[in-house]
């Protein structure tokens, strides 16, 4: 193996589908969902495949791209957004009782 400069590279990743190394490339968001991904998880990036196409997230930082820790970052993501609703209602409510004089 030659000596790579730790500078993260598309080049240097691997693609889950077609195994190829080195036609990953950074893919713009398309659509509202990719779009608030890109705001509210800076860790996964999208990725398309140049050779087969692929599309999809893969982590920025980590070396492993496993699934599921993909799927926690978007779990932890999507309880902290449910957390903050229920914690906003949660004041809400009491303002409101205190308002009324119960
Ligand atoms: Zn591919």
């Amino acid at each position: 193996m030659t000596f790579q400069r730790p500078r993260p590279s598309p080049t240097l990743r691997r693609c889950p589908r077609c195994k190829t190394v080195g036609r990953m490339y950074r893919s713009h968001a398309r659509n509202v969902f990719e779009r608030w991904m890109k705001l509210f998880s800076p860790t996964l990036v999208l990725y398309r495949c140049h050779h087969c196409n692929w599309r999809g997230y893969m982590f920025r930082r980590f070396k492993q791209q496993s699934r599921l820790a993909f799927w926690l970052t978007l779990l932890g993501g999507a309880a902290g957004v449910v957390l903050g609703i229920v914690a906003g209602a949660w004041l809400l409510l009491h303002i409101v009782a205190l308002l009324v004089g119960r």
